[in-house]
């Protein structure tokens, strides 16, 4: 008996507390299964309402997602749905379609414009072109455009530009409230669609949310590809902090820079790593490194060489990762071949470069994102002392950097960089004019639409707006312009948009249209 009852008590004294336990496991399982599937919920009640919002296309998983999604709002009896402000901008196109009429094109690469002809836009494509007539159901919404001759090209691309920076002083910048910067930038982006450009590659600053605004129609403006925040070692060309913010205790908190979005301030393979990471969390389409001296930033040589081999190298993994890359501000052939070592896809500025390194980036295939920096009094006079000396140098290279892009015939890429200058801002059109220099003006067209086309498509799995840009072809995105005159004989129209441009047309609509 004393055995059993012992066997008996045995087990009892094990199991009793396990009950206990088991219960307190189960609720505590539950509590957590309830809130594991009230966060799946939100999330795909989140995804159910963009595919319904933003027209997505249903795909098998959506359609999962969405019986999932009306199961888990029933039982909790909740609806997240998210209500994007704000109207569409723009003239709406009825019904989606657009007819020129008797236009003459430049495609985006022919160096000659084509015979009259008709195009039709369908949604946000362009759906077909043709020298003959294009009939239209004149009894449904069309919306008819009388060309009369003048000439249809696809929409500007700048394939180097910075929303936030390009019209703000740098005094302004460093020193204003972020909400009011935002809005400086928002203003900017739609007098940048009005210049003609229908899309910017952003390398550096915080328009992440503008490129959303912009994308939801909240605001007027081009399509971003963004990079988010300049990647830069300490004291290099992106690290903008005041002298009494240092030292920074490592892990310690973040400059103002930083936090704003505008710089990451990294200095190892690991911190690279994170801050590239984070961009690339944000949507950023490429990752800016600072790999080199720059004008602008008072803390470093422009001859200085930014980051090491296995620093950039860790930004090209994390970037390569997510199907995309990146690209690097140098203008020093030391800096150039660093970053080539390290697997960067494109190169900002060079205007320091020399011969071998221009060879090199043309037998690896790198792009060139080339600007015409030179001489302008009025931006030159705003500068420091330190920057007025780093800008010579740097604009003394321009003409040897064209020179060197044509002669090995290095891809090269056509951006403005334009910083800081309200002024220079307005006229951003020149920087396209002053390039016949050294090209023709189909070949500086070519430049600022197909081949800049072609760079965004770099952007591969992280590309925002997949599909052609720079080209007037069936197919490809409806970006358009339409010039009073011909921009192969006379570039310089381009530089008064305003008087020059009829109309805009970005994504199927239309921005500006004075033939009404
Ligand atoms: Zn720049």
């Amino acid at each position: 008996m004393e055995a059993r009852k012992a066997r008996k008590r045995i087990p009892m004294k094990r199991s009793s507390p396990e009950p206990a336990s088991e219960k307190l496991y189960e609720t505590a399982s539950f509590v957590y299964f309830i809130r594991w599937l009230r966060s799946r919920c939100l999330e795909l009640s989140f995804g159910l309402t963009t595919i319904r919002k933003f027209k997505l296309v249903p795909r098998p998983s959506s359609l999962l997602a969405a019986l999932l999604v009306g199961l888990c709002q029933l039982s909790l009896g909740q609806d997240y749905d998210i209500e994007v402000p704000g109207e569409p901008p723009g003239v709406p196109v009825p019904k989606g379609v657009t007819l020129f009429q008797n236009v003459r094109i430049f495609d985006g690469t022919s160096p000659a414009l084509s015979a009259p002809s008709n195009v039709l836009i369908r949604g946000n494509t362009i759906d077909r072109i043709s020298a003959s007539p294009i009939p239209v159901d004149t009894n449904a919404n069309v919306q008819v455009i009388a060309g009369n001759g003048r000439v249809l090209m696809p929409g500007l691309i700048d394939a180097h530009w910075h929303m936030f920076m390009a019209a703000t002083p740098q005094p302004v910048l460093m020193t204003s409230d972020a909400s009011y910067l935002h809005l400086l930038a928002a203003r900017q982006a739609k007098a940048t669609l009005m210049s003609g450009f229908t899309t910017v590659r952003d390398l550096g600053g915080p328009v992440f949310g503008l490129k959303r605004a912009i994308d939801e129609g909240v605001m007027v403006g081009p399509r971003i590809y963004p990079s988010g925040a300049m990647i830069s070692q300490t004291s290099g060309h992106g690290d903008f902090r005041f002298l009494f913010e240092l030292p920074r205790k490592l892990g310690g908190p973040l400059s103002n820079s930083e936090l704003e979005g505008v710089a990451a301030i990294a200095d190892s393979p690991d911190e690279v790593r994170l801050r590239a990471r984070e961009q690339l969390r944000h949507g950023a389409s490429q990752i800016k490194l600072m790999a080199g001296g720059g004008v602008s930033s008072p803390f470093n040589p422009i001859e200085s060489i930014q980051f090491t081999e296995p620093e950039i190298r860790a930004a090209v993994e994390a970037a390569e990762n997510w199907g995309t890359y990146v690209t690097i501000h140098a203008y020093m052939p030391r800096a150039i071949r660093q970053g080539i070592a390290a697997g960067v896809k494109c190169i900002e500025h060079g205007h320091l470069i020399d011969e071998p390194t221009a060879k090199l980036m043309a037998d690896k295939g790198i792009w060139w994102s080339l600007q015409p920096l030179r001489y302008d009094e009025g931006a030159f006079q705003r500068m420091s002392p330190v920057s007025q000396k780093k800008a010579l140098q740097v604009w003394a290279g321009t003409d040897t950097a064209y020179k060197l892009a044509k002669k090995y015939k290095v891809k090269t890429a056509w951006g403005a960089d334009i910083l800081f200058d309200p002024d220079v801002a307005r006229r951003h059109g020149t920087d396209l004019s002053v390039m016949v220099q050294w090209y023709t003006p189909a070949e500086v067209l070519k430049m600022a639409t197909a081949d800049n086309g072609e760079l965004m498509a770099l952007s591969g799995l992280m590309n925002p707006y997949p599909g052609n840009l720079g080209v007037v072809k069936p197919g490809a995105l409806a970006d358009l312009l339409l010039v009073d005159g011909d921009p192969l004989a006379n570039i310089k129209l381009i530089e008064d948009p305003e008087k020059n441009i009829m109309v805009i047309m970005k994504d199927g609509k239309i921005y500006k249209n004075t033939l009404k």
